[in-house]
């Protein structure tokens, strides 16, 4: 059990500026995401496109503005518990107690939901007793590539992430691509390198098919898979990988009793706090008259929500207004050197 100042749910922009606001006022927190990274939409959907609206940057990408986020928290040494879906919110005496789909289990007083449009999850194989392999012979991300090291291993999908780990794990691993269409629909430069590994007999491609069925007891043995006009092939395998992109589903969110609004959370603009005491929401998940579905709304939004968890996570102490340039106390906390 992990006991803490404030659970951030979420590690998108909005979350990770508002571990920075939490951080220089002292207090202490754990950030929770369903991804295996950290930068939400930015880094899932478009990490290399240029965003011009964050003030005082003329221009940066998704993957820049996430790793300038997390320079700018590393003073706060902050833990990120990844992978994990914030499923359970309950009371627990003054404060709240946050339980994962791992289990991990929190007590706050402060939660903040930094949620955006919800947990990313994968698109998963629509066949028969899928679920039984799941992390164990059949993945949806790739946390450490040794893993395929000389093993036989199918991939699925046409998109970049099937190109571009079809051609990483071809450097140590017997690949099969599989995809449904004869066409790929990520980078043609990959798909071009992937067309060359094929010549040279590094990869083998199976295009159009599908998955029809997974054979095996306590691991996967073989698939079976069906090209459009009824032909079967059985391949023997270790492995099998499926990208076929995220869906976005607001999730766990809904059973927390909070109030909701359509696919958001109304919050007052005074604090950002939900209708429960202790659990705020801010960035693209929030609703209130005029809102922006704005990265830097959600900057600020964060900043009134950190001062107001203050008042529950210290309840004996008085709230300081105090600026970062002259306040010495905001200043070692980032671990500021002094230079006299
Ligand atoms: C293509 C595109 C271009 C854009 N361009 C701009 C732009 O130029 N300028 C701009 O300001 N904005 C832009 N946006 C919008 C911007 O990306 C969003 O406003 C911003 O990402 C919202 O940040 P967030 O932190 O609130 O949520 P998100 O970035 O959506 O992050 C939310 C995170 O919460 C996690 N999560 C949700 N529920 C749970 C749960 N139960 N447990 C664990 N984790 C959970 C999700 O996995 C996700 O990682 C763009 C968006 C897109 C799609």
């Amino acid at each position: 059990m992990i006991k803490t100042d404030v659970v951030v749910i979420g590690a998108g922009p909005v979350g990770l500026f508002a571990v920075h606001q939490l951080g220089i006022i002292g207090l202490k927190t754990e950030v929770v995401d369903n991804l295996d990274k950290i930068g939400g939409q930015c880094i899932e959907l478009y990490p290399d496109k240029p965003i011009y609206d964050i003030p005082a940057i003329p221009e940066c990408t998704g993957k820049s503005l996430t790793d300038s986020l997390l320079e700018q928290i590393k003073p706060f040494k902050t833990n990120f518990h990844l992978n994990e879906r914030v499923q359970e919110v309950s009371k627990e005496k003054n404060s709240w107690k946050i339980t994962t789909s791992r289990n991990k289990i929190f007590i706050a007083p402060n939660i903040i939901i930094a949620g955006g449009v919800g947990s990313f999850e994968p698109r998963k194989f629509q066949i028969k007793e899928v679920e039984k392999f799941e992390n164990n012979g059949i993945f949806y991300s790739i946390k450490d590539k040794n893993y395929f090291k000389n093993k036989k291993v199918c991939i699925f999908g046409g998109g970049d992430s099937a190109l571009d780990w079809a051609i990483e794990l071809s450097k140590f691993a017997e690949v099969i691509l599989v995809h449904r269409r004869n066409e790929f629909r990520g980078a043609e430069h990959s798909a071009q390198i992937v067309r060359k590994l094929e010549k040279e007999g590094k990869i083998k491609i199976k295009t159009p098919f599908q998955i029809q069925s997974i054979e095996g007891q306590d691991k996967i043995a073989a698939i079976i898979i069906k090209s459009d006009d009824g032909k079967t092939e059985n391949i023997a395998t270790d492995c099998v990988l499926g990208f076929f992109g995220l869906i976005m589903k607001l999730g766990p969110i809904v059973e927390w009793g909070l109030n909701l609004d359509k696919k958001t959370i109304p919050v007052n603009t005074e604090n950002f706090q939900t209708n429960k005491e202790g659990i705020f929401a801010i960035g693209d998940i929030c609703t209130y008259p005029g809102k922006l579905k704005l990265i830097l709304s959600g900057f600020h939004e964060g900043a009134l929500a950190a001062r107001a968890c203050f008042k529950l996570a210290r309840p004996n102490e008085k709230y300081r207004f105090e600026f970062t340039t002259t306040s010495k106390s905001v200043q070692e906390r980032l671990g500021v050197k002094k230079s006299d």
